[in-house]
């Protein structure tokens, strides 16, 4: 085992890879950096030094090979190459960790075929992850690489919660059930709640609504998440940048029949041409909040719909819950959109949430409340942290804390 204090952390997607180099002594980042454009013409690396500054490399980058190899060489120059005996260990962010991986796990030859038997269930991420454990591997052969599952936060939902209500061997012959997604996201928000408030994760109830271009809402009792919104894919649940979330899967027959959509154009239709972009051209929540202040009707539409979707799974994880001690806004919307904090908590007195306007106002990066004092649930925003969480439990597993 290497004595380092550091942990790589790669979040590898298709045609990108994001990194971040990650001091465990402090949490800092001693450097950071995104290759895009993977497998195209035109690739770039933008590369942050720990002195701040900013490097980049427009380069083609044929595969994950080519981008990898790029990135340790911008480590490198700032002297914490992979070869650095500082280094502890690679954290991977792999997406689908099925029904076998609910814990961080070391990567074995055995671990990396599992995640393989699971790309049917992810098609678009677990390859991509894939493919960066397969590199990291290879550039430094000796240094442990721990794989940390999106899914693996929601392995405890119960079963009348993972399960479909469809016939029982159909389902568990293609593996379909709910496994909820963002769960790093949900499992680092709710514990940071805690310490908000100044308790114990095993002794509050969070709901945890993580709204960035996919969005998905969490019931947390304990520290243990007990229901999520997104369920076999990303695809279920809130309205997001550019998915419908719930749709009536009878839609789907419909479109096929009556309209003579293909599988892959409802496909493309559900995940990348609905949600607020559907709705009103725009996906990302600035736009739509800056056209519906104009008054831009489709605009105001596209937010009224976003909220009230929210607010359902707001009410319906109350229910779940039974007692809620706090709602907690995370990721890009959720973190910055003002207006949508308030439309989703306004009228919600009887529950005993009291929005405070004006601290509902405040611009911050800083974990805060913005209830009023008195409100029975304290309502918070807490920016997330995937990358720190994922080399949190990279380093734990390493140490053998
Ligand atoms: P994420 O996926 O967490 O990076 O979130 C990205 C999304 O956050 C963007 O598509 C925007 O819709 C949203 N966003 C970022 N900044 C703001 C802001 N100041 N106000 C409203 N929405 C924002």
């Amino acid at each position: 085992m290497s004595g380092g204090t550091r942990v790589l952390v790669l979040n590898a997607g298709s045609s990108s890879v994001k990194y971040q180099l990650i001091d465990m002594l402090d949490g800092t980042r001693a450097a950071a950096g995104l290759v895009e454009r993977i497998g195209e013409r035109g690739g770039r690396l933008a590369h942050t030094p720990p002195d701040g500054g900013r490097r980049e490399v427009l380069a083609d980058f044929p595969d994950h090979t080519a981008a990898l190899s790029s990135m340790a060489a911008q480590l490198e120059l700032d002297g914490m190459g992979l070869d650095s005996p500082e280094l502890a260990a690679v954290g991977h962010r792999v997406v689908h960790g099925g029904q076998r991986f609910t814990e961080p796990t070391l990567v074995t030859d055995e671990v990396l075929d599992h995640i393989r038997l699971l790309i049917p269930v992810a098609p678009l991420h677990n390859p991509a992850n894939i493919a960066g454990i397969e590199v990291a591997r290879r550039l430094r052969p000796d240094l442990p690489q721990v794989a940390v599952f999106d899914t693996a936060f929601h392995a405890t939902l119960p079963e009348p919660a993972a399960r479909y209500a469809i016939d029982r061997r159909t389902a568990d012959a293609y593996r379909v059930r709910r496994y909820g997604f963002h769960g790093t996201s949900h499992q680092y928000v709710s514990r940071e709640t805690a310490r908000l408030l100044g308790r114990d994760p095993a002794e509050v109830n969070v709901i945890v609504l993580h709204l960035g271009n996919g969005a998905s809402a969490s019931a947390v009792a304990g520290g243990v998440c007990v229901e999520t919104s997104m369920g076999l894919t990303p695809l279920e649940g809130l309205v997001m940048g550019t998915r419908s979330g719930d749709a009536d899967p009878g839609l789907v027959f419909h479109l096929h029949r009556v309209g003579g959509l293909t599988i892959d154009e409802i496909d493309d239709l559900l995940n990348r041409r609905s949600g607020l972009l559907g709705l009103c051209g725009d996906n990302d929540m600035r736009e739509v909040l800056r056209r519906s202040e104009e008054g831009d009707e489709e605009a105001r539409l596209a937010f009224d719909a976003y909220v009230h979707r929210l607010r359902k799974y707001i009410g319906a994880y109350y229910a779940v819950l039974g007692r809620v001690d706090a709602i907690v806004f995370t990721a890009g919307v959720g973190e910055n959109a003002a207006p949508v904090r308030e439309a989703a908590c306004a009228g919600l007195q009887a529950l005993g949430i009291e929005l405070d306007p004006e601290l509902n106002e405040v611009r911050s990066g800083e974990a805060r409340v913005v209830s009023r004092a008195y409100s029975r649930v304290t309502v918070a925003v807490v920016p997330t942290d995937e990358e720190l969480e994922i080399a949190r439990q990279s380093f734990a597993l390493v140490r053998g804390a």
